[in-house]
C-alpha cells in the first residue's frame, strides 16, 4: 500500500475503480429507471438494481491480474474498491425488500408481511432470500480479520455465490434479460477468472527453484529461474508464488504474495521467505528443482522515488523491496536505511547490507534490534540528516509503520512524501 500521489503517479488510475462502478451503475439504472412508479416502489427498483450493478463491479473487482491491478492503482485500492462496492450493494439489496413491504404497507399490515415472508412467496422470490443470506455470510467474513486467512477465504467466497444466485433471482423474476446482458457476462467472466486463472494458476508461469539459502532463523530465500517467458519485475513489486512438489518436498500449492527481493539479468527472480503461518513454515523445507508457478507483478512500491534524498525504514522481512533496489546497482539518491529487526538472528540480510553500504557513499545503514514497534523510533528518526526535505518509503509490520508515520509527521515531513507497504491485505 502506499500513499495517494504514488498510486496516482501510477497512471491517474485512483479514479479507474469509481469510474467502472459509475458506468455501471449509469446502465443499469438507465435502462431500468422506473419513471411510471413512484414512492416506496420506485426506490425498491432503484435499490434493486443499483445493488446488483455494484455487484457485478465488486466481482470484477476481485480479479487478481496484473494489468488490471495496475489500471485500478493497484491490487491493494483495487480491493478497497472491492469491499467498498460489495458492502454498499449489501445495503442496498436489503433496502429492496424492505422497500417493497414500505410499499404494501399502504394496503395493510398484513400485506406487507407477505410481502416479506419467504414461505408465502414463489421459489425466484426465495433465490432473492437465499442471494441475501449467502452475501450476509460472506460480508461477516469480510470484516471477521481475527479469522485464520483459510477459512476467511473460504467465507469469503460465499458472496460470490451470493452473487450468482441474486442474478438468477433477477432473471427468473424480470421474465427478460435487460441488462443481465452485461452482468451475467461480466459477472461469469470475473469469477472464473478468479477461480481458474489465479487461485487454480491456470494464468500462471512456470518458474523453478534454482536455490535455496537460509538467511536468518525462519527466513529463506529462493532464487526462481524462469521455465518460459520471464516476467519483467522491477525493485519494490510483488508475485504471487505457489509452490509445487520437488524429490523431497510438497508444496501447500496456494497462492502467497512475496515481494522480489532480487532480479537477476537471466529473469531469476529471489524471494525471502519467513515462516509467519501453515504455508511459509512449510516452504521453509524448499529444496532446488521443485516447480513454482508465479503471479504479476503486482504493486508499485519503490517505483517512482522523488529526486532527493530519501529515507528507507525496515520492519523484519519488511526488507525484502529494499534489497531488490540495493542489488539493482548503486545508488543514485542519498539514502538513509533504518532496519529494525527482532534480535540478531532475524536479521536477514544484514551482512550483506553492511558490505553493499561500505562500497556505497550514497546509502548510510543503521540496524537495530527491536521486540515490537522500537522504543527509540523517534530518537532514531531525528538523527537522520534533512529528515523533513527527505521522501520516506516504510516496509513492515502495520504498528511499525503507524509508529513511523506518526514521527514522521511530527518531524514536519508531508503525508504525501510518505510511501509504505504492508504485508498484509485481505
Ligand atoms: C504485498 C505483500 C508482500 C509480501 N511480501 C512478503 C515477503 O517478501 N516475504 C515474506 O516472508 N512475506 C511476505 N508477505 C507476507 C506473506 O504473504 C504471508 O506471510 C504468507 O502469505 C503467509 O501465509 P501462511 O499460510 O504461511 O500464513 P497464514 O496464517 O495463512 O497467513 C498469515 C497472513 O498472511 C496473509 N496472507 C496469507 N495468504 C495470503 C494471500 N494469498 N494473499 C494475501 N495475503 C495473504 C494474511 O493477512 C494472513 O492473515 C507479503 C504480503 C503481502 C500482502
Amino acid at each position: 500500500m502506499s500513499a495517494a500521489p504514488a498510486a496516482l503517479r501510477r497512471g491517474g488510475s485512483l479514479v479507474a475503480a469509481p469510474a467502472v462502478l459509475l458506468a455501471l451503475l449509469a446502465a443499469c439504472l438507465g435502462w431500468a429507471w422506473p419513471a411510471e412508479l413512484g414512492g416506496w416502489r420506485a426506490l425498491s427498483i432503484v435499490c434493486a438494481w443499483a445493488g446488483t450493478a455494484l455487484l457485478a463491479g465488486s466481482l470484477l473487482l476481485m480479479v487478481r491480474a496484473a494489468r488490471l491491478a495496475a489500471l485500478f492503482g493497484g491490487l491493494d485500492a483495487q480491493y478497497r474498491w472491492h469491499h467498498r462496492s460489495g458492502t454498499v450493494a449489501y445495503v442496498l439489496l436489503l433496502a429492496h425488500p424492505l422497500t417493497l413491504a414500505a410499499d404494501a404497507w399502504a394496503e395493510s399490515p398484513v400485506r406487507a408481511w407477505q410481502v416479506l415472508a419467504p414461505w408465502a412467496q414463489h421459489w425466484t422470490v426465495w433465490l432473492g432470500w437465499l442471494a441475501l443470506l449467502l452475501l450476509m455470510a460472506g460480508l461477516a467474513a469480510t470484516f471477521s480479520l481475527h479469522l485464520p486467512y483459510r477459512r476467511w477465504r473460504a467465507l469469503h467466497y460465499l458472496a460470490g455465490a451470493g452473487v450468482v444466485t441474486g442474478l438468477i433471482h433477477v432473471w427468473a423474476l424480470l421474465g427478460e434479460a435487460g441488462p443481465l446482458w452485461l452482468l451475467l457476462p461480466l459477472a461469469a467472466l470475473a469469477l472464473g477468472w478468479r477461480l481458474l486463472g489465479s487461485d487454480l494458476g491456470l494464468a500462471a508461469r512456470p518458474y523453478r527453484v534454482r536455490s535455496v539459502v537460509p538467511h536468518a532463523a525462519g527466513l529463506i530465500e529462493a532464487v526462481l529461474e524462469p521455465c518460459g517467458p520471464r516476467m519483467a519485475v522491477t525493485p519494490g513489486q510483488f508475485v504471487f508464488a505457489a509452490f509445487g512438489d520437488g524429490a523431497h518436498f510438497h508444496g501447500c500449492g496456494e497462492f502467497h504474495p512475496f515481494t522480489v527481493s532480487g532480479i537477476g539479468a537471466d529473469g531469476a527472480l529471489a524471494v525471502g521467505i519467513k515462516a509467519l503461518g501453515p504455508c511459509s513454515r512449510h516452504v521453509q523445507a524448499l529444496e532446488p528443482g521443485v516447480t513454482v508457478r508465479l503471479e504479476g507483478p503486482f504493486g508499485g512500491f519503490l517505483a517512482e522515488r522523488a529526486a532527493g534524498p530519501q529515507l528507507w525504514l525496515a520492519g523484519g522481512v519488511g526488507i525484502t523491496p529494499f534489497m531488490a533496489a540495493l542489488r539493482a546497482g548503486p545508488l543514485t539518491q542519498p539514502t538513509t536505511l533504518l532496519y529494525f529487526h527482532r534480535s540478531a538472528q532475524d536479521a536477514a540480510y544484514l551482512d550483506e547490507l553492511r558490505q553493499l553500504a561500505a562500497a556505497d557513499p550514497l546509502l548510510t545503514l543503521v540496524s537495530e534490534a527491536a521486540d515490537g514497534p522500537p522504543p527509540m523510533l523517534a530518537a532514531r528518526l531525528a538523527e537522520v540528516p534533512g529528515l523533513a526535505g527527505r521522501s520516506a518509503q516504510l516496509c513492515g509490520p502495520a504498528p511499525l509503520i503507524q509508529a513511523a508515520r506518526d514521527a514522521l509527521l511530527r518531524h514536519g515531513m508531508p503525508a504525501a512524501a510518505i510511501h509504505f507497504e504492508l504485508f498484509d491485505f485481505r
